[in-house]
């Protein structure tokens, strides 16, 4: 089929004359020649305009755990939290049982606020943690992402950072101090130089919107030690991991450490729109009413959201949902292990449960002997360790242009329909069965044969 006679193309067109590039979010714009519409989802499938079907690894880019189905239970309380009246702007019942069901499920969250977005989530909890400290630094991880708001769209490093953004003014960038994930000398540096001045260190618990990069053995810990030394609080953000990750007890509780706030967004709105930040009560309360740091929303706890994000969570307990997910996650990895060892044995299979990623990196390894089997998991004895991504920098040092414009295209034509970039993280859902995994295998092991060397 020629691009042109798809309707994508056409609707496309058309989207181009009414939304800022055809599109709400950027991403959304990147496939070439343009992005796929699509008229539905169907469990692991989306299906296009044009009817074509692809088995979808993009999940929303994290939120549908469940896939595109939701569970009867699901269902009917979404229709009647819809059916009482879509939100009302006085307390519900249901806010308070999501609540008590993270509370109860990981064990740092003591208190939350739930927001509309993950973005929000992380702009209540930088507002938070300086309010708390009474101190306006915070440093992040290059190649980390937490949404698009001012305090965090930064770039550089502790000696040289600017405005991530046009329109970010500079002195944002004075107060955010980026630093290489996973490098411990960088963070302890920066701590020597502004210890006093830090009011948080915010990171993902791994690398979800750089590739995957997972941490090395220690990295959090000294991050943990590091915020206690000097007065200053850690904070995960599991906006992807939270409720994907290490299962009900987030990827907090994989690693076995306790941030001092959480945020959490995707998952726990079972696809609709949410964001929450949690932690210790002392910490918490200086949100407003209790406290002075000022935190408001109309659509905060939003009834609809909220009771869709409960019973999610629910049939996901009840349905050993990330076991499933995270087999089929270790199912894929392995297979992608054995055809890149095949076919291509630079590149770096990367991920962890139901995220994974074929990261396009350049050098292969003189053995592979003894190798990690199910994507790289940052062993220091693995002949591949210096050579997997430490960092986002490594990320980007791969072949991203290959990834995007040979890659995407050809697993799109054969009907796997992945983010369009490296940095993405891939879904599997509890809607994917072995047999879609097994397929999808095949389509790389044809692209992947293919590829001009
Ligand atoms: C997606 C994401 C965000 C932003 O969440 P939005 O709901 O898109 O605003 C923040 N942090 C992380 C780690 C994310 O993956």
């Amino acid at each position: 089929m020629q691009y042109h006679d798809s309707t994508s193309y056409e609707h496309y067109d058309r989207a181009l004359e009414s939304l800022v590039g055809g599109v709400n979010s950027p991403v959304r714009a990147a496939p070439q020649p343009t992005p796929t519409f699509v008229d539905h989802g169907e469990g692991a499938e989306i299906i296009d305009t044009d009817g074509n079907r692809y088995t979808d690894y993009v999940m929303g880019y994290g939120p549908l755990l469940l896939g595109h189905d939701l569970p009867d239970s699901v269902r009917e309380t979404v229709s009647r939290a819809v059916d009482d009246g879509p939100m009302y702007g006085v307390p519900t019942d249901v806010e308070v049982e999501l609540a008590e069901f993270v509370i109860d499920h990981v064990e740092s969250v003591e208190r939350l606020r739930f927001v509309n977005s993950g973005t929000e989530a992380t702009a209540a909890a930088a507002r938070l943690a300086r309010g708390y400290t009474g101190r306006d630094k915070i440093v992040v991880m290059q190649g980390g992402y937490h949404g698009g708001h001012e305090s965090f769209l930064v770039d550089g490093d502790v000696d040289d950072r600017k405005p991530g953004s046009a329109g970010v003014p500079d002195a944002f960038a004075a107060e955010t101090i980026p630093v290489p994930f996973n490098n411990e000398d960088a963070i302890r540096d920066v701590f020597d130089r502004h210890g006093s001045d830090i009011a948080a260190v915010l990171t993902e618990p791994l690398l979800g919107n750089c590739g995957i990069v997972l941490p090395i053995e220690g990295y959090h810990e000294t991050l943990r030690e590091l915020c206690d030394e000097h007065g200053s609080l850690l904070i995960f953000d599991e906006v992807i991991t939270g409720f994907r990750i290490g299962g009900l007890e987030c990827a907090q509780g994989k690693y076995g450490i306790e941030p001092d706030l959480t945020t959490f967004a995707k998952v726990i709105g079972g696809g609709f729109p949410v964001g929450a930040v949690g932690g210790r009560a002392e910490i918490m309360q200086k949100l407003t009413p209790t406290g002075e740091v000022f935190e408001s929303g109309t659509f905060n706890g939003h009834p609809v959201t909220m009771a869709a994000g409960l019973e999610t969570l629910r049939f996901a307990k009840a349905n050993n949902v990330y076991a499933h997910v995270d087999d089929l996650g270790e199912r894929l990895r392995s297979g992608l292990q054995d055809i890149v060892e095949d076919h291509a044995p630079e590149y770096t299979v990367a991920g962890t449960g139901s995220m994974f990623k074929l990261l396009f990196t350049r050098e292969a390894p003189e053995t592979m002997d003894g190798h990690c089997r199910a994507g790289c998991k940052q062993r220091p004895d693995c002949p591949r360790y210096d050579l997997c991504p430490k960092t986002g920098a490594d990320v980007r040092a791969g072949e991203t242009d290959r990834w995007k414009r040979i890659f995407w295209p050809a697993m799109a034509d054969r009907g796997v329909l992945l983010p369009p970039n490296q940095f993405e993280s891939q879904f599997v859902s509890y809607a994917h069965i072995e047999d879609d995994i097994d397929q999808t295998l095949e389509v790389y092991q044809e692209v992947l044969t293919k590829r001009n060397r």
